[in-house]
């Protein structure tokens, strides 16, 4: 029997356990898949080698100390420095990252989108961005705080505060801050929001489980939005396949992992 968890602070909130366990217990794969409440991220490698994981994924704040506690970084994660899926290779721990194309999975459905505008500037922000920008798409970057921005100065976007921001024409406005998830904040200044909001055909948010502000006041403007249930889809069914390393096919994790959404 494998053992799985997702490490996180806070951690009770995760969907991951009951989409892992669903796919296990569906299609009889023997594992288990837990939850580690993790206050400091340095522990992160002892713990798990601790509970004697063969994986896991890493969830707000740890991606960023689960980059550096790899021994080895594959693909998309290595590029950006953020890691939210971890592997158990041989007593080395292997990071990887399935966000950012779980995101593009969940847009799926939007047509021609070439002109994005990102709010927030933290570890989604930057898997996103990065994975847009390979798309050849247009980005601008939108952050309440000036130092998070100096990451995305280095890349092919443009980056603005709230201060300094200059209202454009967007395909699409992704909300990747956690303004909303336990608050009724919005991610910016709601004045600065409703006028984004009438300058763009499409809306995304990163957060799940619930309508945030953002969204509800894009819902009642009538624009066509997602919300984080389909990129948290997407990363999971990722993150799973590369925890069975090819024993079920990508088509039985993804029916098995949307049935837990239906609970
Ligand atoms: P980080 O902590 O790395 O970044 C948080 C960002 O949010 C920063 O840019 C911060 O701005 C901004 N922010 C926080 N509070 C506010 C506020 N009240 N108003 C405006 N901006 C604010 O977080 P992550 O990038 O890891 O995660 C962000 C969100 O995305 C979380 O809610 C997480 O649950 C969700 N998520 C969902 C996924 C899914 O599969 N659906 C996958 C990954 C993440 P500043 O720099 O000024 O502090």
């Amino acid at each position: 029997m494998q053992l799985f968890s997702i490490f996180g602070n806070p951690v009770a909130h995760s969907r991951s356990p009951l989409m892992h366990n669903a796919v296990f217990k569906n299609c009889h794969y023997p594992a288990c898949y837990t939850r580690t409440h993790l206050l400091d991220g340095e522990k992160l490698k002892e713990t798990f080698f601790s509970l004697g994981l063969s994986g896991a994924n890493v969830t707000i704040p740890h991606k960023e100390a689960a980059f550096n506690a790899c021994d080895e970084v594959r693909g998309f994660a290595k590029k950006i420095g953020v890691v939210n899926t971890l592997v158990n290779e041989n007593g080395k721990l292997i990071g990887y990252n399935t966000d950012a194309d779980g995101f593009m999975y969940a847009i799926r459905e939007f047509q021609k989108v070439q002109k994005i505008l990102v709010l927030g500037a933290g570890g989604t922000a930057k898997a996103l961005v990065s994975r847009f920008l390979e798309e050849g798409m247009q980005v601008s970057v939108l952050n309440r705080s000036a130092s998070r921005l100096e990451y995305f100065q280095t890349l092919d976007c443009q980056v603005s505060t709230w201060d300094d921001f200059i209202l454009a024409e967007y395909d699409l406005v992704v909300n990747t801050t956690s303004a909303g998830l336990s608050s009724s904040d919005f991610p910016a200044p709601k004045n600065l929001i409703l006028q984004i909001l009438q300058n763009t055909h499409y809306v995304a948010d990163a957060i799940y489980g619930k309508l945030t502000p953002f969204l509800e006041l894009a819902k009642e403007k009538g624009i066509l939005y997602k919300n984080g249930a389909d990129m948290l889809l997407g990363q999971g069914v990722l993150a799973n396949e590369l925890f069975v390393q090819g024993k079920l096919s990508k088509e039985a994790i993804q029916n098995a992992m949307q049935k837990s959404f239906e609970l």
